[in-house]
């Protein structure tokens, strides 16, 4: 694949707001935009792996220079969207040493003692790093929203707090790549079964989430909100149809890639160092 047609998965996947309804709905559940098939999709990552491990290794090492730049991968999506299979397929990727990943589960008793956001400002990765978020400060606005886990007129105010702070964020330089992870009900009930049906995956089971699915409309709902409220150019969202994990594995390779290349970290350069005097020292010893 050429650089032009890389460049495209994210124009691709960026959420247009004018099909948000669409977008949340249950259709392109299984979509594969931009890619043949499974065996292509494995191909262009197989090419793609090592292109992103050597871009994140130049930020990291920009990072030790004295670098502020640094990159959050943000996952949402329902109960079984793979935001595990997510996380596991871009560290696989990439050097772990380099990555910061972050669950964000219910909130703890001192999480609870502060504002929504601590929590999510604690996590951010520092200079040279990629983070991972899975989960993230949008359950503030979807799960706390379906299950009125606070007032109305408090989730309201935090569409708004989100952008704010991710502004701020991005003008410290953070680049956030908010993907949703976009499954059908049908492939989470399949998936759901799955674990069921295999001992080494009952580790995994939820009974809430199989409560959790009668909500499914609210949180489309929830969703919606968050797309349409919070899709700001500082920090887009990303729609990736994921109902073929090998598709969000692909499309998120490239998501990543593509926003490193942007920021085309370099190799920082040490003129205070003596490289002809170190190197000769080194050779007479
Ligand atoms: P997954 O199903 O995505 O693989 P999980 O649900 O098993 O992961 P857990 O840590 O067990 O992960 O649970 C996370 C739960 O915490 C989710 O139900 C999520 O909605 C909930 N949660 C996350 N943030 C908040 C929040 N701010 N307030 C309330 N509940 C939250
Ligand atoms: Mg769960």
């Amino acid at each position: 694949m050429d650089k032009t047609a890389r460049m495209d998965v994210r124009k691709r996947l960026r959420l247009d707001p004018a099909a948000i309804s669409v977008t949340v709905g249950e259709k392109g559940t299984d979509a594969t935009p931009g890619v043949k098939g499974r065996k292509q999709a494995a191909k262009d990552v197989a090419k793609l792996g090592p292109k992103l491990a050597d871009l994140q290794e130049r930020l990291y090492a920009e990072g030790k220079a004295g670098g502020t730049r640094r990159v959050v991968l943000l996952l949402q999506g329902m109960d079984a969207s793979g935001k595990d299979g997510a996380v596991k397929h871009v560290v696989g990727l990439v050097n772990p040493t380099g990555v910061k990943i972050t669950s964000f589960g219910k909130p703890t008793g001192l999480e609870r003692r502060h504002d929504f956001l601590w929590r999510i400002a604690r996590a951010l990765p520092a200079p040279g790093y990629l983070g991972v978020f899975n989960r993230s400060q949008y359950e503030d606005v979807l799960i706390v929203r379906v299950h009125n886990l606070v007032p109305p007129a408090e989730w309201k105010k935090r569409y708004a707090l989100i952008n704010a702070w991710e502004a701020e964020q991005v003008a410290a330089g953070v680049t956030f790549v908010k993907v949703f992870l976009h499954i059908s009900q049908a492939e989470q009930r399949k998936r759901l079964l799955a674990r069921l049906a295999d001992v080494r995956k009952h580790w995994k089971v939820n009974p809430g989430d199989i409560d959790e699915r009668v909500m499914w409309e609210k949180y489309r709902e929830a969703y919606a909100a968050v797309l349409e409220r919070c899709s700001t150019d500082a920090a887009p969202w990303y729609v990736v149809p994921a109902d073929h994990k090998w598709y969000r594995n692909w499309a998120i390779s490239h998501l990543l890639t593509e926003t490193l290349q942007e920021l085309d970290p370099q190799w920082p350069a040490r003129p205070e160092l003596d490289i002809t005097g170190m190197t000769r020292a080194l050779k007479e010893s």
